[in-house]
């Protein structure tokens, strides 16, 4: 996982809970040594301003157009093509557009209870001053849904969510990406 900022070490935890080998990605060279990335939730500004202090911006790009890229919150901010309130620089690796802390300063996180396509159980999403996906491109497909809005999207082989799956002690949504990353062998 992305290692520059936000809460990759639960993302850590998750991945070996899920019995995945979890590697923290800094440079260009360590990225070009794993077969999947999650980019963490956390600030989505910053961690864009570190992605270009580091020159990670075109790597992460091209790592994507070959292999999967899995991006919570922040992390889905930046997979986004279109990014509002307000607007940023992000990597077009996903078709969907979203807007950022669109639940409000008032509710700045909450708990929902969901049951994603392809898992048989429901999870706890947590959701901490999360985005809302506005847009979802033909290519996409809406996994989970909460209150009406897209909330687990997948494309090809890349996955994106709006909820912080590492935080929910559950690691069935690290599992669906552990084969998107076999699949994608
Ligand atoms: N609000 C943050 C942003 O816009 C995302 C929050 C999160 O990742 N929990 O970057």
């Amino acid at each position: 996982m992305l290692a520059l900022q936000g809460d990759f070490e639960a993302h850590g935890t998750a991945l070996r809970l899920a019995g995945a080998d979890a590697v923290e990605v800094r440079s260009a060279d360590q990225l070009s040594g794993v077969d999947g990335l999650i980019i963490p939730g956390g600030e989505s500004t910053t961690m864009l301003k570190l992605i270009n202090e580091e020159g990670l911006f075109d790597p992460i790009r091209l790592f994507g157009q070959r292999r999967p890229v899995f991006g919570t919150c922040a992390g889905a901010i930046l997979l986004a093509t279109g990014v509002s309130n307000p607007s940023q620089e992000s990597l077009h690796l996903m078709d969907i557009d979203v807007e950022r802390n669109a639940y409000g300063r008032q509710v700045d996180s909450r708990i929902g209870q969901l049951r994603p396509q392809g898992i048989d159980h429901d999870l706890e999403a947590v959701f901490i001053r999360a985005p809302i996906i506005r847009r979802v491109g033909p290519e996409a497909q809406v996994l989970a849904s909460y209150e009406g809005d897209p909330v687990l999207v997948e494309q090809g082989r890349h996955l994106v969510a709006t909820f912080h799956p590492e935080l929910s002690g559950d690691s069935s949504i690290h599992k669906l990406f552990l084969e998107k990353i076999g699949e994608n062998a």
